[in-house]
């Protein structure tokens, strides 16, 4: 089944338009790579999956698990299973973390049980590598840019989304917490077989979290997608030869009409 159908979607902000007629299918339980250089529309493309608001989307549709959710707020997004983490984590103070997780998976789990949630909590910051107390701070309050990734993936493993839509979470990671992040997204993908969609600038994470497929995005547009191959393409010879492809399709295109 597809779990994830965007079609001609096309997305402005400020109208700037920065999506145009983007389209995207990813079968229930795969993990797809959308890579990409700065600024070509990665980050509004998680947001917009997710429900964000600012965004207008002028035309085309999103459906998850074959459910028109183009209309959907966040948060029924979100009870319907969908979860995205930010490339730069927000700080919030006056709520704590163990407070947020507690509220946010009482409202989606029949028969909370407070107990077993401590428990979980505590195993999950633990296999993390997370400091207990940073549980008892506000959100991400005080956290480096690498434990705010952490608190990103350890709400994952909590919420247990079926969804998960992974924006630059590699990004300010040193190499041993960017081991022990790939770690806890891959056993949290095994057991539970979510749907993933990772987003990065780079090939590193993937040799942790081997995609299914890939996709390379200029300009609001997917212009390559490929298998796990496309990584060392890209890594070899960066993204200018799929700028240069692009502006010739265009010319071709052009010289059709
Ligand atoms: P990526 O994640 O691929 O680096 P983004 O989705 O963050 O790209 O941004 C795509 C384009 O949209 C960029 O040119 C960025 O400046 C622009 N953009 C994003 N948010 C806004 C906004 N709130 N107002 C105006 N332009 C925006
Ligand atoms: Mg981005």
């Amino acid at each position: 089944m597809k779990a994830l159908k965007i079609i001609d979607l096309t997305v402005k902000i400020n109208n700037k338009e920065i999506l145009k007629d983007f389209n995207l299918e990813i079968n229930s339980g795969e993990i797809h790579a959308l890579m990409g250089p700065n600024g070509v529309g990665k980050s509004t493309l998680i947001r917009v999956i997710m429900g964000d608001n600012d965004y207008e989307i002028t035309k085309g549709k999103i459906y998850y698990n074959n459910i028109d959710i183009t209309n959907k707020s966040v948060s029924e997004r979100a009870k319907m299973g969908i979860f995205m983490t930010f490339q730069m984590p927000y700080e919030i103070e006056g709520v704590t973390n163990a407070d947020f997780l507690r509220n946010t998976v009482q409202s989606k789990t029949e028969n909370f049980k407070l107990y077993s949630f401590i428990k979980d909590l505590e195993t999950e910051t633990q296999n993390l590598k997370m400091n207990k107390d940073m549980i008892h701070r506000g959100i991400n309050s005080g956290f480096s840019g690498g434990e705010r990734k952490k608190n990103e993936v350890l709400q994952m493993r909590l919420l247990k989304p079926s969804l998960v839509l992974l924006d630059e979470i590699d990004s300010g990671l040193d190499i041993d917490s960017l081991k022990i992040v790939s770690k806890n997204i891959i056993d949290y993908y095994k057991e539970n077989k979510p749907t993933i969609l990772i987003v990065s600038h780079y090939q590193k994470i993937f040799d942790y979290i081997k995609p299914d497929f890939v996709h390379v995005m200029m300009q609001g547009k997917i212009v390559k997608s490929k298998d796990a191959s496309l990584i060392s393409e890209i890594e070899k010879e960066g993204y200018q030869k799929f700028e240069e492809s692009r502006t010739s399709d265009i010319k071709g295109q052009e010289k059709n009409e």
